[in-house]
């Protein structure tokens, strides 16, 4: 709020309760007073000035709650006044599983976190915000929060500190519903939470901006071909699993299907060795392919690391001492990595995989990025990161029929 005054010669405030309002007397200002003025704010609702005196001119400032103030005198004449916005009350939630902290204010609350180290704790700066509840200092119990302390830190600042047994980061505020908010907690640290949220908003982009094009594939340009799509996994057998509990043989099936249909629009006959979730074993799978005449198999997977969570990236591994099935792997690859833009980490020929000993065809198992990294699974688990990688997949296909003629 902003009184433009051409000159007064000091001002006194005194902020009061029951209605809640602020007066401000303003000396030396001659003149009528302004009218009043309705104000359609999450703090005012309304300024009223009288003259009190002869030479004090007195301001009210109807309040909607308690609120702390900053008085500005301002260079050119005139004085400014901040209200805070004001915090009704702080929650710790934990809702299925997810922590979060939800927020009563009379605005969108602006929070700074920092992140200390001994003792491990959180502190989120509420800026320009007066707390209307008491301050308190308690234990609690959830997840890795085992104490928090709630208090007006400053005049314009509440401060909140979670002390933590493990690290956990704040992702940004969410409006719930007018004057309701929630920061979500992010089980990790601030660089992790970081991560998180691109990977997030990466999964959340369409399938044409992440850069998967196609190439010009034509009608039937994979016409005569039989290829043998292998979903890895299935039934009883989930592969790996994820930090949210994603499984393989779920994201290995989704990018399968998403491959087939593309295969088969560009006029290949497309055969699978499940469509659905069940299991086959591995030595079926390459058993089901050369039965039905396939010429080309690619087996689709999402990756572990023997240390959970260590390893990020894309890889695709081939029949070993075969150069067919190794060209293929290499062209697959760098397809794949161009359209998901994980790290690119290798090609790798196995001899000891049944999915490639039971065939002679050129064969590939594509590692399309790590289940097990809680980054990667975000990624794994979006419909869009899906068609991407199963685009990507396509892509190397294509290329390797057009190359060599096939
Ligand atoms: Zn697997």
């Amino acid at each position: 709020m902003f009184l433009d005054l051409e000159s007064y010669s000091g001002y006194q405030t005194y902020l009061l309760e029951q209605p809640a309002r602020l007066v401000v007397d303003l000396y030396g200002v001659k003149g009528d007073p302004p009218p009043m003025l309705e104000v359609d704010s999450p703090v005012l609702s309304s300024i009223r000035a009288s003259r009190f005196d002869d030479q004090t001119l007195r301001v009210v400032c109807d309040l909607k709650a308690p609120t702390g103030y900053q008085v500005l005198p301002a260079p050119g004449g005139g004085i400014a006044i901040d209200f805070n916005y004001q915090l009704y009350s702080l929650a710790l939630e934990d809702q299925d599983g997810s922590l979060l902290l939800s927020i009563e204010m009379s605005a969108a609350p602006e929070v700074q976190a920092t992140y200390l180290e001994s003792p491990l704790r959180l502190v989120l700066d509420f800026q320009d915000t007066t707390l209307l509840t008491r301050s308190f200092d308690t234990p609690v119990n959830l997840g890795p929060i085992v104490r928090w302390r709630v208090g007006q830190h400053s005049p314009a600042v509440t401060r909140v500190v979670l002390e933590l047994a493990e690290p956990l980061a704040s992702l940004p505020v969410e409006e719930r519903a007018a004057g309701s908010f929630v920061l979500p907690f992010f089980p990790g640290t601030a660089a992790e939470a970081a991560a998180y949220l691109r990977a997030q908003q990466h999964a959340q982009e369409e399938p044409e901006e992440l850069g998967a094009e196609l190439l010009p594939t034509g009608e039937g340009v994979l016409s005569g071909l039989v290829i043998a799509v292998d979903p890895g996994h299935g039934g009883s057998d989930p592969g790996t699993i994820g930090y949210q509990g994603t499984f393989e043989k779920d994201v290995n099936l989704a990018i399968s299907l998403y491959l087939g249909e593309l295969l088969s629009e560009a006029g290949a006959k497309v055969i699978y060795t499940r469509d659905t979730d069940v299991y086959v074993s591995i030595f079926q799978r390459p058993e089901i392919a050369m039965e039905a005449g396939a010429d080309l198999f690619v087996s689709v997977h999402a990756n572990s690391h023997i240390e959970r969570g260590r390893a990020r990236g894309t890889e695709t591994l081939y029949r070993a001492g075969d150069p067919a099935s190794e060209l293929f792997a290499r062209i697959v690859q760098e397809e794949l990595v161009k359209a998901i833009t994980l790290i690119d980490r290798r090609i790798w020929g196995r001899e000891d995989l049944a999915v490639f000993n039971g065939s002679n065809i050129p064969a590939v198992l594509v590692e399309v990025g790590f289940l097990d990294h809680p980054d990667e699974e975000v990624l794994l688990r979006a419909s869009g990161f899906q068609k991407v990688a199963a685009q990507g997949i396509f892509n190397g296909i294509v290329r390797f029929c057009l190359e060599n003629k096939r």
